[in-house]
Order: C-alpha cells, then structure tokens, then sequence
C-alpha cells in the first residue's frame, strides 16, 4: 500500500508532502553535505560520529534505517551519506524490485563500500527480503541458476556495502529486517525556524527576492516539511511576480497563500474536512481511522501518513485507544462551539 497520489494524481494538493513532477527543480536544492542539512540535530550529530568511525576504521557504514513522514528528507541524507563516505549511491525502491534477480543484480554490481538506498522499503516483497538477510549480515546471497532438475543454487560473495533504507512506516517492516539495521533515525517535522532557514537557502539558490518576513511566512503555513516549504516558495513567487512587485514580501506571501487555501497554521482543505468531519459527524470522536477515511473520502493510509503527523503536532488530534479525537484548539481554529468530548476524560 502507498501514498494515493501519484505524480500522475491530479488529486495531489499543493500541500501533499509526496514528490510531484514540478518538484524536478529539487534536485538543484538537495544539501549536498551534513553542514549544509538544516534541522534534525540529534540524527545528524549521530550520523556525523558514526560516518566518522567507519572511515576511520576504513570500513563500511553500518546499515541505516531512516523513518519519518514523506518529504522530510530522508533521499537527501541517503545521498549525504554517500558522499561523505566518498562511495557511489544506487537507489532503487521497494515496488521497483520485482523479482529476486532484480535485487541480486543491484547487489552484485555495487563497488565497495557503495551505498544502495532502498525507498520505500516498507513496500518489498517478502520473498525478496529474505535476500536481503544474508546479504547485509554475512555479505552473501543465494541465487538459482538454471530451471527444472537441473537448476542449481549458488552462493555469491558480495562486496561490502551499505544498504540505507527508507520508510514512511517503520511499524510495517518486519523484525528479521528491522533488527538487521545498525543505525535506526527517526526524522522529525521541522520546526518553523528550521524551515526559515530552509525557505531562504532555496530562494537565494533559485535567485527568489524574499524579505525575512515574506519567509517566515512561507515556513510557518509549510507544515513542518521542507518538500512543501520549496513548493510553497516556488508558488509564492508566481503570485509575487504576476500580481505584485516579484519580491516575497510578508503580505504577497499572505495573500498568495491564502489563495492556494492554505490557512495561518498551514493547514490545507483537507485538514480542515478532517477536523469538521471529525467534529460534526462524531460529536469530536473518539472515532477509527477508516470511519474518517470513508466520511471524507480519503485513504486512510493517506490521513496516516500524510495529514495526521502534522495536525498532532500542532495539537489539533490526539490519538488514543478509542480512536482520533479532535482537540479544543480544532473547535477554535474552526470558529465551532467547544462542546467538549470523550477524550478529555480519558
Ligand atoms: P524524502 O525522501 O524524505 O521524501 P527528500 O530527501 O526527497 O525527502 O527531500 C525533499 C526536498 O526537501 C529535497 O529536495 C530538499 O530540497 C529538501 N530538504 C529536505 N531536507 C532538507 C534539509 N534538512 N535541509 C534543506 N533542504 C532539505
């Protein structure tokens, strides 16, 4: 199961966090080293001391999982990783990978020490997984040659090589997997100064006259990811240049926003239908996830992924045993009468 928009999804909102094809232009954004990675600290100075261990070592980087909700940057770091150890990077995902010999043939063709960074991990085939077990613990893998009576099994030693994998759900990968991963680093939302820091670094590469206001603006409404935060600056600047002055100031940013219905706190149409359904249908819930998902109409993979990390954080929806609960901050940031709800007793 994955993300329901595809680049292909006209559905996708400008807040969707998933890559579209007008993202192409992040490629020339992408921090090409961990100085220039803004925010996740703890992630990074861990990642900085282990980097620095396995070159001194003169060995390969242990297997690193990174987790956390789309566009947080976790492609960004895989490549990091890469060149800070000096090696090349192969990325793949786990739906790319069709059939065992597909992953033998990524394996087999890695120079020492490489990177290979596995997307979407989550979404791998088990039979294939069990390939991956040997090769990231004893650098080996088994492959069939031939058919019928006649086919054989040989053993492959590999290279050394480091597997970095991605996930949006690290709760769906299995324990073999998981446990074979030395490094686990959980990406968090970013902060609004974070994202300051990140609006103003793309607007300078891609030559956007942006006041620190007009900034600040962006990154607050750009729910805590960077992927939107650079879509957000690319659109802002459209509004700018065709209904203003071309500079970001903090009113073009404000008022462009607002046209692309993306309200003070960031949130987007669809936080919002989520919030009311949550509200209006069940009384501020508690109530299931798929319930939500049928009352708006959306994945509930999607509403998971996607919607609920962020209205968490800002403390819209709390998730208890019962199910989601819209907060009091929902009812005010909706113009509703607080009547209050199961979950404050809880
Ligand atoms: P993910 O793989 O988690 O979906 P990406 O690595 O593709 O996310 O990041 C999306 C975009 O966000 C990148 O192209 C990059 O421009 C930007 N980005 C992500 N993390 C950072 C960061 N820490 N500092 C600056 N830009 C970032």
């Amino acid at each position: 199961m994955s993300i329901q928009f595809s680049d292909d999804n006209p559905k996708a909102p400008i807040t969707a966090p998933i890559s579209l094809p007008e993202d192409d232009v992040e490629v020339g954004l992408r921090p090409k080293n961990l100085s220039e990675y803004i925010g996740q600290e703890k992630a990074k100075q861990n990642l900085a001391i282990f980097i620095e261990g396995a070159k001194r070592r003169n060995e390969p980087l242990d297997h690193v999982l990174l987790h956390g909700p789309p566009g947080l940057g976790k492609t960004t770091l895989a490549a990091i990783i890469a060149s800070e150890m000096g090696v090349n990077l192969r990325k793949t995902s786990g739906p790319a990978i069709e059939k065992p010999k597909d992953l033998a043939a990524l394996l087999t063709n890695l120079d020492e020490n490489d990177i290979l960074f596995i997307d979407e991990i989550h979404r791998m085939n088990r039979s294939i997984e069990e390939i991956l077990y040997p090769a990231m613990e004893d650098r080996q893998i088994d492959i069939i040659i031939g058919q019928g009576p006649s086919a054989a099994s040989i053993c492959l030693e590999l290279k050394s090589f480091t597997l970095v994998g991605a996930t949006t759900r690290a709760g769906q990968l299995s324990s073999p997997l998981r446990d074979r991963f030395g490094i686990d680093l959980k990406l968090e939302l970013y902060t609004p100064d974070e994202l300051l820091q990140i609006v103003e670094r793309s607007a300078k590469i891609l030559g956007i006259p942006t006041e620190p206001e007009g900034a600040r603006e962006i990154a607050s409404r750009a729910r805590g990811t960077p992927r939107v935060a650079n879509r957000l600056l690319r659109r802002v600047r459209d509004f700018a240049e065709v209904t203003g002055t071309g500079v970001i100031t903090k009113s073009a940013a404000d008022d462009a926003l607002t046209r692309l219905d993306i309200d003070r706190d960031g949130l987007d149409a669809i936080d919002r239908r989520l919030l009311a359904g949550i509200i209006r249908n069940y009384g501020g819930g508690p109530v299931g996830l798929e319930t939500i998902a049928a009352t708006i109409n959306e994945e509930a993979i999607t509403i998971e992924d996607v919607y609920e990390p962020y209205l968490m954080r800002q403390g819209y929806l709390t998730r208890t045993p019962r199910g989601r609960c819209a907060t009091r901050l929902a009812y005010e940031h909706l113009g509703l009468a607080f009547t209050g709800n199961e979950q404050l007793s809880i």
